[in-house]
């Protein structure tokens, strides 16, 4: 394959974008992949850093809501024992029981958010049955 710009010069590299062929003197390499200097550049870069952007913010709310999550059940956990020790204590009790519960949604919201970072993966496979 010859350069698109230059179809005398043979290309060293293909657009990431636009798939077509660059020689030397065309080709931006950026480091995650290369590209057409100074025509598909800009987009090449701004897609790489669109896509781990969000893959950052997602790591890093997945990350949050862990920590919020053992946050909370320390002091669901706290509220209970006070609540199972004191005398009155079922209102702490049941405030305890909340926060508990909160503490798993969290957990659940943080294990989607996390697994939403990872790439898909093929399922199990399957077995079929005879008889
Ligand atoms: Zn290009
Ligand atoms: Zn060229």
């Amino acid at each position: 394959m010859n350069c698109f710009y230059h179809p005398q010069i043979t290309s060293v590299g293909i657009c990431k974008r636009c798939q077509k062929g660059l020689c030397a003197e065309c080709l931006a390499d950026l480091g995650i992949g290369i590209a057409c200097k100074g025509r598909c550049e800009a987009r090449v870069k701004l897609y790489d850093e669109a896509v781990d952007y969000s893959i950052a913010t997602y790591r890093k709310a997945g990350e949050t809501h862990l920590g919020q999550a053992i946050y909370w059940t320390i002091i669901g956990a706290l509220f209970i024992l006070f609540g199972t020790r004191s005398e009155h204590g079922d209102a702490f009790f049941l405030i305890g029981l909340i926060l508990i519960v909160m503490a798993v949604w969290n957990y659940q919201s943080s294990r989607k958010l996390m697994k939403s970072c990872r790439k898909p993966r093929a399922g199990g496979s399957e077995e079929g049955k005879f008889g």
